[in-house]
């Protein structure tokens, strides 16, 4: 499989998933549609697919005129019905196809209550929207600290070297707050620093793995639903 970041809007990707045998293609969470169209032009790919991980407007509002243009089926957890045509409503333990590759559904309510990702296990990728960033979490607007601290344990119970894609560029305030919420962890220390670097650059820092998340991401390295909630609403507003 073939893996395309799309960076759109002010720190959203849209990845693409190509699978080279079949020539389908999927979009995840395309925000807006045009700069996903000219990504998948430029690539000479076609358009097969749109995946959504939960129903925000800046992962979904690209779906009717990528659909429009391509003729693409959606597939999304039912709560993106609210604000987009879906064809394939899908929930924990479903099957997704993208040509000869398959993911798994999982259900990781907390940001929204209904997010899913789709966990590619033969490739060794899962695709989470904003639930895990590295280095982070996403906020809680329509479920709780116990939910989100049951997703991260399930995600980083993962295979260490599994990648990690997420919905945004959130890297590097991240790594600032897990420098100061963990300020002995010289992995933390380390990763800022690299990341530091590759924005100064205006480089990418994902996907990341299952490995650096155990090492590095307060969030994951909470010891309960408890300490996660504090530590959230501390990065909510840390600057
Ligand atoms: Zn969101």
């Amino acid at each position: 499989m073939e893996i395309i970041a799309v960076p759109v809007l002010t720190d959203n990707y849209v990845w693409l998933i190509h699978d080279p045998t079949s020539g389908q293609t999927a979009a995840v969470d395309p925000s807006v549609a045009e700069p996903v169209l000219d990504a998948v032009a430029a690539t000479g790919w076609r358009l097969s697919h749109v995946l959504n991980t939960h129903w925000h407007q800046d992962h979904t509002g690209g779906n009717a005129a990528i659909q429009a243009a391509t003729g693409c089926s959606i597939t999304a957890p039912a709560e993106a019905e609210r604000v987009s045509k879906v064809d394939h409503i899908v929930a924990e333990g479903d099957r997704v196809r993208v040509g000869n590759a398959e993911a798994v559904v999982w259900e990781i309510p907390a940001h929204t209550a209904g997010h899913i990702a789709y966990y590619f296990e033969e490739e060794g990728m899962i695709f989470v929207g904003d639930t895990m960033f590295a280095m982070g979490c996403g906020r809680l607007f329509e479920g709780t600290a116990e939910q989100m601290y049951a997703n991260l344990q399930r995600i980083a119970a993962l295979p260490s070297d599994v990648r990690i894609y997420c919905g945004h560029e959130y890297t590097l305030a991240n790594a600032r707050f897990a420098a100061h919420s963990d300020p002995g962890n010289s992995e933390v220390a380390a990763r800022l620093k690299r990341v530091e670097q590759l924005r100064l650059e205006n480089k990418i820092t994902l996907p990341t793995t299952v490995a650096e998340e155990r090492a590095t991401n307060p969030f994951v390295r909470a010891s309960d639903a408890q300490t996660l909630a504090r530590l959230r609403s501390e990065k909510d507003s840390f600057r």
